[in-house]
């Protein structure tokens, strides 16, 4: 190998480890920018209603069919009720029939994932990736394309009628 052949090679390969990283970085930007808000728990109790505060702070969950957002079939995004968020596009959204607000998808990279264990059975509960506030969880039995069921608290959401993300 000669010095020219070894510069090309070198150079290729950092080429190709660049752009690399940098479809890693792409693919990672929405919660890479995203800055977390940290507030202690009675500085949220001090600045949700209780409803809110129980359901976003606690992991409550509001009784099924109570939420207006069950019916909400406009074009816009539902909207972490904690940090005003985007989580949903109102495209996303179906009837589940189950009585809490229903998406087959998150908008990229906003919200969080955990398992957590009810009555001994594992759930994966997820929250906006901005406030750590708890939305709902996730069920495999959505319709296509991703088989998904994100089953929401309406309380956890706002509404913003507009132009669907
Ligand atoms: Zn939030």
């Amino acid at each position: 190998m000669n010095r020219r052949t070894f510069l090309l090679g070198a150079l290729a390969l950092g080429g190709l480890s660049s752009l690399v990283s940098r479809l890693q970085a792409a693919e990672n930007l929405p919660s890479d920018v995203i800055k977390k808000i940290v507030k202690s728990d009675a500085e949220w109790k001090a600045l949700l209603p209780l409803d809110r505060y129980k359901i976003l702070r606690k992991e409550a969950t509001e009784p099924r069919f109570s939420s207006p957002l069950n019916h909400e079939k406009r074009a816009g995004t539902f909207a972490c009720a904690g940090c005003d968020l985007g989580l949903f596009s109102s495209k996303t959204k179906y009837d589940s029939g189950t009585g809490w607000p229903s998406f087959y998808r998150a908008l990229p990279g906003r919200v969080g994932t955990k398992v957590d264990t009810f009555l001994w059975r594992p759930r994966t509960e997820y929250h906006c990736i901005r406030c750590g506030g708890h939305q709902g969880h996730i069920f495999d039995d959505g319709p296509p394309p991703t088989g998904k069921r994100y089953c929401n608290n309406g309380l956890a959401l706002r509404f913003h009628a507009g132009v669907a993300p």
